[in-house]
């Protein structure tokens, strides 16, 4: 979504790179090498549906190649355009520095709403733009890895992993070409779960520091604090579930395309999610205020927002009203450059896209390991663990035994404590340590920097950073 008289969303990013690169002491010519994107491949193909060929566009840019393979996802929109997968894989590579992922950034879409075409017939189009990009190593194992994004899930993850096998008979690592994958066709447990899951584990390492909450203005921990979601697609619906499920937040306000739901009690994210499944919006849901124009919700009194949908939400029109003390960025480029300029001025604090949403991509690297060892995480290990753990409790009960059963162990701890770690729950322990990890460089660099207003400017310091040392070691 491009607002007017703002620049581009590509132009937001480069904004935003710049004001970092100056507190930086790169080599004359380097920031450049690093800010502009490498290359960007449109194609245009043609599918016969419905009696006629129709023509359809689509785009695979890659930002930086200081890692291969380059990462990022494709998304379906109407919107997609150039200047935008540009900046969506400039973030790309940011993220990937940023938590260590060890990819270069890239990003790819298609012009389409997949919500026209049938199955069968969107299949055929996702295989032939498939085509399109592995015959040019725009999707590769080794070169660049694809992944879901903004109208694309599992389904259409599965289709292009099919096509390039196809197309690669004999490669052995086929199936990574691709994350994002269902798990019968090797993806890998807590991908679909795991930007909105990441969100979740960012909220907490806020919440775990006080001098972030004083700079927010808020105390306390999740527990109670009421949320604003944007979007209640995969990655908003997911963060909604756990915050409100697992640590007690409230989230007083859902805003979908056809307008916004209030309730200052709380809303129940799977009701919501359910009547969205049957209705196609949020309309008539019962248990809340409506409103049709849903942007009113982002304007409203609340402790977070989450935006998690579009680019550019948050712009000139309307920062200035936003009331929230934190906003986490869960979708990308939600607030414009000018708009985070107001927010910063208002001393609203935002954990910037590049980290917010990082979950999935860090997950989406558990994938490629997955499938490069061609082997599931934990299936060495899981009952080994166990027959040790087993080990501590029976010499726990026999010393406790030997002193006359003054000490009992709980039938809970045993049954926690001898359970082996499966996929999901190492998925997860990995996706949390990143998470925490990523959070805090670039915590300490804004508030020991002294010269770093917000977490993006930190956020890109730290990422930028990694990226010149990679140049750096190897040459250009
Ligand atoms: N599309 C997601 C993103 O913007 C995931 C990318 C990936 O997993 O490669 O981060």
């Amino acid at each position: 979504m491009n607002v007017p008289n703002e620049p581009s969303f590509r132009e937001s990013v480069d904004l935003m790179f710049n004001r970092a690169v100056a507190l930086m002491d790169l080599p004359p010519g380097l920031e450049e090498k690093i800010r502009v994107c490498n290359a960007t491949y449109t194609v245009r193909f043609g599918v016969r549906l419905r009696g006629q060929i129709q023509t359809f566009t689509g785009y695979r840019s890659v930002h930086s190649e200081h890692k291969e393979p380059v990462k990022g996802g494709i998304r379906f929109a109407m919107g997609v355009n150039q200047d935008e997968v540009e900046a969506l894989a400039a973030l790309m590579t940011y993220k990937c520095a940023l938590v260590e992922a060890p990819f270069g950034g890239s990003k790819g879409g298609l012009r389409i709403d997949p919500r026209q075409y049938e199955d069968h017939e969107l299949e055929r189009i996702t295989r032939r733009f498939a085509y399109e990009l592995a015959k040019r190593d725009l999707i590769h194992p080794s070169q660049n890895v694809p992944a879901p994004d903004m109208g694309t899930g599992e389904r259409e993850m599965a289709w292009i992993a099919d096509q390039y096998a196809r197309m690669n008979t004999t490669d052995i690592n086929a199936v990574a070409c691709v994350t994002g994958k269902p798990l019968n066709a090797g993806g890998i447990s807590g991908r679909v779960e795991a930007t909105g899951r990441g969100v979740q584990y960012a909220l907490r390492e806020f919440f775990r520091d006080p001098r972030d909450m004083e700079k927010a203005g808020l105390t306390g921990s999740l527990d109670g604090k009421r949320v604003i979601v944007q979007g209640l697609g995969n990655v908003g619906y997911h963060a909604a579930k756990f915050l409100s499920q697992e640590d007690g937040a409230r989230i007083t306000g859902i805003i979908e395309w056809d307008g916004g739901l209030f309730n200052e009690n709380g809303l129940d994210v799977d009701a919501v999610r359910a009547w969205i499944g049957k209705n196609g919006g949020v309309t008539g849901f019962p248990d809340a205020t409506y409103s049709k124009d849903g942007s009113v919700l982002l304007e409203q009194d609340c402790d977070i927002l989450i935006p998690a949908a579009l680019e550019g939400v948050i712009n000139l029109t309307n920062a200035a009203k936003v009331k929230a003390p934190l906003i986490i960025e869960a979708a990308n480029g939600p607030i414009t450059a000018g708009a985070d300029d107001i927010l910063r001025e208002k001393g609203t604090v935002i954990i910037p896209d590049m980290y917010a949403n990082a979950g999935g991509v860090t997950v989406s690297y558990f994938e490629w390991v997955k499938n490069l060892s061609h082997i599931r995480f934990g299936r060495m290990q899981r009952r080994q663990e166990e027959s040790r753990h087993q080990l501590v409790v029976d010499e726990l009960q026999r010393i406790s035994d030997s002193m006359g059963n003054k000490y009992t162990i709980t039938e809970s701890f045993k049954q926690k404590y001898l359970r082996g770690a499966d996929e999901l729950e190492l998925v997860r322990s990995g996706l949390d340590d990143t998470m925490r990890i990523a959070y805090q460089s670039m915590r300490d660099v804004w508030h020991e920097r002294g010269d770093v207003p917000d977490l993006r400017m930190a956020a890109y310091l730290v990422a930028i950073d990694k990226v010149a040392a990679s140049y750096r070691a190897k040459g250009l």
